[in-house]
């Protein structure tokens, strides 16, 4: 579903990207983790082309995602991605920001639109809440619409930029649950997140990043049980003081 060859990316200077090859088959979980600065962000953005690559080839779906003659819009309608901030549309109800994508990019008709946002409203288990505005809701509530809205163009890759890390943690618990019964269901993912504990119930591989290297892609329980590299063994270390 995604394959990544030979991927380089430059800041500048600075070898932010450094031969990064991998593959994530259908509907497999991925774990993406590492210290802060590794490259995390910059990888998973690759995917749907928020960043481009300077060398290789990242191909999603069947598509060239980085070719030059791509039209990046399509691309990016059939991956759903979830940022860390929310990024709602403040004026527009909870209802009309799942709906607007169907709506405005696949041009389906604003009723099935609705009934579509009302299915998967329920499905991240805010039926309650179709009608508020995004400022009326909690930061767990905020970010399952955003999940909602990722998956009205139904995506068949999902991609997740640290969704939990702006929350309070008592809000942490619902989104990763939406996420575990999306993963349950067979959505192929790749997740950035510090959740451990998710990442040793959900994921099927865990792949660790250091200074833009992957340096290691292993089963959940080995990476956490035996992991090879030096560097993952000190990551894990850190993270578990
Ligand atoms: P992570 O998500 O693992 O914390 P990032 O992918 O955000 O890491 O960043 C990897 C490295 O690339 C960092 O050293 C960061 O400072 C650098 N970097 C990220 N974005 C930019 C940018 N737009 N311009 C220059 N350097 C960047
Ligand atoms: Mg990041």
């Amino acid at each position: 579903m995604i394959a990544l060859e030979g991927v380089n990316k430059w800041y500048g200077e600075y070898h932010a990207l450094i031969d990064v090859n991998a593959e994530v088959k259908a509907g497999q979980v991925v774990v993406l983790c590492g210290p802060s600065g590794s490259g995390k962000s910059t990888l998973i953005r690759t995917m749907n082309r928020l960043e481009e690559i300077n060398r290789g080839s990242i191909r999603v779906n069947g598509e060239e995602v980085q070719g030059r003659h791509v039209d990046i819009n399509r691309v990016r309608s059939h991956i759903g991605f979830v940022f860390q901030q929310f990024n709602l549309f403040p004026h527009l109800s909870v209802l009309e920001n799942v709906a607007c994508g169907p709506a405005w990019v696949s041009k389906i008709p604003r009723e099935q639109a609705h009934a579509l946002a009302t299915d998967l409203l329920a499905k991240v288990g805010l039926s309650q809440k179709t009608g508020a505005y995004p400022n009326q809701l909690s930061g767990g509530q905020q970010q399952r619409v955003a999940i909602a809205r990722a998956l009205a163009m139904k995506p068949p890759v999902m991609l997740f930029d640290e969704p939990t890390s702006a929350l309070d943690p008592e809000m942490v618990g619902e989104v990763l649950s939406v996420m575990k019964s999306l993963a349950a269901e067979g959505m192929t993912m790749v997740c950035v997140t510090h959740e451990m504990k998710f990442a040793r119930e959900v994921s099927d591989e865990v792949w660790f990043m250091d200074r833009g290297t992957l340096l290691e892609k292993a089963d959940p329980e080995q990476f956490f049980d035996r992991p090879s590299h030096p560097r993952a063994q000190a990551f894990l270390s850190d993270i578990r003081h």
